[in-house]
């Protein structure tokens, strides 16, 4: 067998998606996750999709000896670093908890690696930190700023393993920065779940279409863009598993590999509440209010690297984002709490 790799925050949305992938591709992984934003339930999800880790780890990433341990147990292939925390807003009032997790939680893992001789990383970077882009689409090659302490986190954990790359040229370090992942796996079984109201347009729309939630707020329809709402590069979160082995597989020998994962289309709000309809047959009650502080006219991404570097590009289209999502919601009313 080959050896294992591990997932740290493998039990949330991204990872356990990425756990399918690696599942089906016969590569074994191990789950490290402190259950912070994630539900120990979808264990049982993965083992009914036949994704079972070797061993699940109730750990958190700054715990140095609970990571030492793990790396004795295993002699680990790789890492993918999901582990972190995700919410703007919340990052805004509570900016030295996310550099805590966010920053200190890397670190900590970096050097867990380093004491365990595991120098091969995948780290999840994310759209925010090209702040509010010049043009789109983006490269990514293009400007990198923060605009709130989340981005700012993860501009800082790039920094980190940029330096890394460039003074100790033993490591094989990707950075993929994520555009919008929503969507579901098509099983149904596994799918987003955020705690309380949710913070992102797919996960509200879906509340709102299951009658949990009266309407949607559009955040503004006075941007410049054709139809006034926010334009953002939705893809779908298979595709973003695949491209975390597609990363994998690329980092067979020493180097830096920073790409952006995204399907290189620009989809407005107002256009994904039409598709959702039109997909599902359940229209998106919704009002026009005003702009969510902190958001961006526009975001999308050049997709072009990836496809170079990794031989990745995005397959499913947005009528399977809604397709998917909306089965999740729909067989989940409760999210995982719900018994199928
Ligand atoms: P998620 O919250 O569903 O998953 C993150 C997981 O990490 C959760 O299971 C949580 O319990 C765990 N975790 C958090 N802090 C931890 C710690 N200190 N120790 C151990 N486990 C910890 O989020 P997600 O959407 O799956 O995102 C995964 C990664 O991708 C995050 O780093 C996020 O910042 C990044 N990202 C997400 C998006 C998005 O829109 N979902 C976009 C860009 C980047
Ligand atoms: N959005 C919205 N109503 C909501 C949530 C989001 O109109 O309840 C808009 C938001 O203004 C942005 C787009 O949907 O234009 C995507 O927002 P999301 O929070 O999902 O992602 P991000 O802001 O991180 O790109």
């Amino acid at each position: 067998m080959q050896d294992p790799i591990l997932l740290t925050g493998g039990t949330g949305f991204i990872g356990a998606h990425t756990a399918t992938a690696l599942a089906s591709a016969k590569l074994p992984f191990v789950i490290l996750d402190n259950l912070s934003n994630s539900s120990a339930k979808v264990l049982d999800r993965l083992a009914r999709l036949n994704a079972s880790p070797l061993a699940f780890v109730n750990a958190d990433v700054r715990d140095a000896q609970a990571l030492d341990a793990v790396f004795a147990r295993f002699k680990f292939s790789g890492v993918i670093h999901f582990a972190g925390l995700k919410a703007v807003g919340e990052s805004v009032a509570q900016p030295l908890r996310y550099f805590d997790n966010n920053v200190n939680g890397t670190l900590q893992l970096l050097q867990a690696m380093q004491r365990a001789g595991v120098k091969k990383i995948v780290f999840s970077s994310s759209a925010t930190v090209y702040g509010d882009p010049a043009s789109v689409p983006i490269r990514e090659d293009a400007a990198l700023s923060a605009t709130n302490p989340y981005g700012r986190s993860k501009l800082l954990c790039e920094d980190m393993l940029r330096e890394l790359a460039r003074v100790d040229n033993s490591w094989k370090i990707a950075l993929l920065r994520y555009f919008n992942p929503v969507g579901a796996h098509e099983s149904g079984l596994l799918g987003e779940s955020p705690h309380g109201v949710p913070n992102n347009l797919m996960p509200f729309m879906t509340q709102v279409a299951m009658g949990q939630r009266e309407h949607l707020q559009i955040f503004g329809n006075d941007y410049d863009t054709p139809d006034g709402t926010g334009m953002r590069d939705y893809l779908h979160v298979m595709d973003l598993a695949q491209g975390h082995l597609a990363a994998l597989q690329a980092l067979d020998a020493p180097k830096l590999l920073t790409v952006n994962l995204g399907t290189g289309q620009g989809v407005s709000v107002k256009q994904m509440v039409d598709t959702f309809a039109r997909v599902t047959g359940v229209p998106i009650a919704h009002r026009f209010v005003a702009r969510r502080p902190g958001d961006i006219a526009q975001c999308w991404a050049d997709p072009t690297l990836a496809q170079q570097l990794l031989g990745w590009k995005a397959q499913l289209g947005l009528d399977r984002m809604c397709a998917d999502a909306w089965r999740w919601q729909s067989m989940n009313p409760q999210g995982f709490d719900t018994s199928l």
